[in-house]
């Protein structure tokens, strides 16, 4: 029987990303998909074969080196409460009208359980980032070491969601970020890459990383015989000149050819003069810079992390929030790469950084061995399947 999935993420690439080949396959399987998030969003998630479904949604406004504090992090839970609350009305008018089979919500937008709630059909979490549990918690990972998570600031916050489920008739803890109890969900990391694997009972799907039709994209360096050097910061911290200036002086002139993304913040004018062996732009199809790259200096967020072991592409870690500085610690802990030390952020540190690192054949070896895995994880079609499944 063909199928109405309801799909609700916050317009952000890298939460977006890994959803689009499930769409890609759902659709492709014959049935339905309706995509609802953000306006900067819906043209992707529409190329993808979904019907979108436009909400009053943006993305919080987050600064360059923004330290993350109790206040930080609350005011940003409130933010997303009032998000929620905003986009309710829209997504009842839309699915009542039209009713799905299922809906799959993001860590972002809990408002997507509301919605499957009111409507009383099944939910299917989709996880873009290591899931959550008693064991593991993302957001001790977004928050600095020794926070107190009773603090008044956050109980307030969840207090907004406490009262937005219990106004609902929904009982549980509906706070983003927080573990999802007995909640079928598709995780798009590898089993071996997640924390605490073994901690997870059947409800988490271990599907690995989703590219679909994003695997397709190509890249044409304009030296194909120089090893590749990647570099991205990706989509949200990316307002850094002074970094993309030290890239440009440790790089240049030297054996690599360099393909570098800065984001839409930074004008590549004001970067000075760009060295013959860089490809500077707002932005890249990372996915064909990554089949031919040699060595990738990223800030570790999820999706691009999980693109460079799709892609078996060794990484040099530069977080920008703590989240991804969790994950560069991941993936120097499983020798996929490692993370930079605060001092090798030197013209001379980064260059020796990444020779070190593209040269390291167990690097390469563990890199190889995830490659395996990733047969086997099942991508898109196995969440594809298991959102099928779900279905009421
Ligand atoms: N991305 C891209 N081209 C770019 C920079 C980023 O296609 O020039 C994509 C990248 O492939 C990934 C997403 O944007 O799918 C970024 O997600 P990630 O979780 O790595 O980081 P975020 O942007 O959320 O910090």
């Amino acid at each position: 029987m063909k199928k109405h999935i309801a799909v609700v993420t916050a317009p952000a690439q890298g939460h977006i990303n890994p959803t689009l080949p499930l769409v890609e396959e759902l659709v492709r399987r014959g049935h339905r998909v309706s995509y609802a998030t953000g306006a900067p969003m819906i043209e992707t998630v529409e190329a993808a074969g979904s019907s979108g479904v436009e909400l009053p949604m943006a993305l919080p406004s987050v600064k360059p080196g923004m330290t993350m504090t109790v206040e930080a992090m609350a005011g940003m839970l409130e933010w997303m409460h009032g998000q929620c609350r905003s986009a309710l009305p829209v997504l009842l008018e839309r699915f009542e009208a039209d009713r799905p089979d299922v809906v799959c919500f993001d860590m972002l937008t809990p408002v997507g359980r509301v919605l499957a709630q009111k409507l009383g059909v099944p939910v299917v979490a989709l996880m873009p980032s290591f899931a959550s549990n008693e064991r593991v918690s993302l957001q001790d990972k977004l928050m600095p070491e020794g926070f107190d998570p009773t603090a008044e600031p956050l109980r307030r916050a969840e207090g907004l969601f406490a009262e937005f489920a219990a106004e609902h008739g929904l009982t549980g803890d509906l706070m983003p970020l927080r573990p999802v109890a007995d909640t079928t969900s598709v995780v798009f990391l590898p089993r071996s890459f997640q924390i605490a694997a073994d901690t997870f009972d059947d409800n988490f799907h271990f599907v690995g990383p989703c590219l679909g039709s994003r695997a397709e994209q190509d890249y044409e360096p304009a030296d194909p015989d120089a090893p590749l050097l990647y570099i991205s910061l990706g989509t949200t911290f990316n307002d850094r000149p002074d970094l993309y200036g030290t890239f440009l002086r440790a790089f240049g002139g030297t054996r690599w050819q360099v393909a570098m993304s800065i984001g839409g913040s930074v004008d590549p004018a004001d970067l000075g003069e760009i060295p013959a062996n860089f490809d500077v732009r707002a932005s890249l199809p990372q996915p064909g810079v990554l089949r031919r790259a040699t060595a990738f200096l990223t800030h570790n967020g999820m999706g691009s992390t999980m693109e460079a072991l799709a892609y078996g592409v060794p990484m040099i870690g530069l977080p920008q929030m703590l989240e991804q500085a969790a994950n560069a610690d991941r993936v120097a802990e499983l020798g996929l790469g490692r993370r930079l030390t605060d001092d090798e952020v030197t013209p001379q540190g980064l260059l020796a950084a990444v020779e070190e690192v593209a040269a390291d054949e167990g690097v390469r070896a563990n890199l190889a061995a995830i490659r395996a895995e990733l047969e086997t994880a099942g991508g898109a079609a196995a969440g594809a399947e298991v959102i099928v499944d779900a279905c009421a």
